[in-house]
């Protein structure tokens, strides 16, 4: 399980890897914007943000917000950091999360827990974290919501 954190706490990590495809995810995300590409062929949305539909392989995308909310899928509570940036941040838990809109992502619990499959989270929409959750029990007393 992961200790209590707090709604200061901003979580260590990486700086991402953006590159052509996935720059503007990641300046919506920095403008607490939560989007993601939307397939005009099929309909269908998909993750991670690449040139072309990871359902059909279309290249008419669009970008589109989403409500960021999902139900847990799976989760790993990490007790030994794999970096060195990670080092004193033990133990916190990593989600696989199927989104509202269908795509899985995975992203940091911020605060919450403990988890259970199915579990309700949120992403939080302060532009203030990178892919983070809340759990949805948290939800009421954050003020980092929409
Ligand atoms: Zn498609």
């Amino acid at each position: 399980m992961t200790g209590p954190v707090t709604e200061e706490e901003t979580p260590v990590g990486l700086a991402p890897e953006v590159d052509i495809d996935s720059a503007w995810w990641w300046q919506a995300l920095d403008a607490g914007q939560f989007m993601l590409p939307l397939c005009r062929e099929c309909g269908r949305h998909f993750f991670p943000p690449i040139s072309s539909c990871t359902h059909c392989g279309a290249q008419d995308i669009e970008h589109v917000s989403a409500c960021g909310g999902g139900s847990v899928y799976s989760w790993i509570v990490v007790h030994i950091p794999q970096h060195p940036v990670f080092e004193g941040t033990p133990p916190y838990t990593i989600l696989a999360v199927d989104l509202a809109e269908g795509p899985r992502i995975f992203g940091r619990l911020l605060r919450g827990g403990p988890v259970q499959p199915g579990a309700a989270v949120q992403v939080p929409q302060c532009g203030c974290c990178l892919t983070v959750y809340r759990s949805m029990r948290s939800l009421v007393s954050s003020s980092c919501l929409m």
